[in-house]
């Protein structure tokens, strides 16, 4: 039987993925079957069951059933931990694995394709949801001089970064409101607020962009308030499609031991995306 692979999602049916890993398996000449499911709120579990039942070797996860996939995973690698979230299932046999690309994803779309160095930077991230719990890890990985977590909702921040205590940079982490960015500066700010879907944003100071800063936007596909307010700021600007691509090559990668080149899925989408 055909290897079979899905994202499960509500709503899923404007979901990139089985586009994008149709590509992946095209290019790398890897047979299997990838589709989007569809699960009501209560049925999020009973499509998992009944996917893995007839022979699904993987499944991708998203909104909003992120958090009840990390609960239902049989285990779990330490980037789920950290995350708190599982985007990505391999099962075999009794085993469902829950792991987490979307931190790795982003890494990689701000190193490789945007050509961002992160080592010694000084970096904002915006959002103390599941997002930023995501990316948290990878970030911190990256060896930034500082990453500072900035939310509406201090709390959130405080909490999410004595979540992230014990990673051996932790001490490069700090919590913070909008407010208390004045007068501050950073060589990259990333958006991982989902405030730009109601139009909104978050309430930045002035002057926050250092010399030759990125401003990224996780989200993609829209124009955003944080993407046009940086741009009046001088910041350089990149979406969260990049983001996307690459935490799909990751969990291709987990999967099927290849790695896809992501340049052409990625220009893909663009083109699409324009259309
Ligand atoms: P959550 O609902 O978990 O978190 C939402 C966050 O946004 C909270 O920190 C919340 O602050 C903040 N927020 C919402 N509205 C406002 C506002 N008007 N002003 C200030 N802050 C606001 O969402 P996620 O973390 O799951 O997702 C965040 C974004 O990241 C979404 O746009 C999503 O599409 C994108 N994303 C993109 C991915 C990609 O591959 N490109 C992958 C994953 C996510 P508070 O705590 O104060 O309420």
């Amino acid at each position: 039987m055909t290897d079979q692979y899905a994202v499960i999602g509500n709503p899923v049916a404007h979901s990139k993925s089985p586009l994008i890993h149709a590509e992946f398996a095209r290019q790398t000449g890897q047979v299997l079957t990838y589709v989007a499911l569809h699960a009501e709120d209560a049925a999020f579990e009973t499509v998992v069951q009944r996917f893995r039942v007839a022979g699904g070797r993987g499944m991708n996860v998203t909104l909003p059933f992120k958090h009840r996939a990390f609960a239902l995973a049989s285990q779990r690698t330490p980037r789920a931990e950290y995350a708190q979230a599982v985007n990505t299932f391999t099962f075999e046999g009794d085993l469902a694995r829950g792991d987490n690309t979307d931190g790795v994803g982003l890494v990689r779309d701000l190193t490789v394709h945007l050509r961002c160095t992160l080592a010694g930077r000084r970096i904002l991230l915006m959002g103390a949801g599941g997002a930023a719990y995501g990316v948290c890890a990878p970030l911190l990985d990256a060896e930034p001089a500082t990453l500072v977590v900035a939310n509406r909702t201090r709390e959130k921040a405080v909490r999410l970064c004595a979540h992230f205590g014990a990673h051996l940079l932790a001490a490069r982490l700090s919590p913070s409101n909008y407010a208390e960015l004045a007068g501050m500066q950073f060589d990259l700010v990333i958006n991982a607020t989902s405030a730009g879907l109601s139009g909104a944003m978050p309430a930045l100071p002035r002057g926050l962009y250092a010399s030759g800063a990125l401003a990224y936007e996780m989200a993609y596909g829209r124009p955003t308030a944080f993407l046009a307010h940086a741009h009046v700021e001088g910041a350089r600007t990149a979406d969260g499609l990049g983001m996307l691509v690459e935490q799909a090559a990751e969990s291709f990668h987990v999967w099927r031991g290849v790695r896809p080149r992501t340049e052409p899925v990625l220009a893909l989408l663009r083109r699409q995306l324009a259309a």
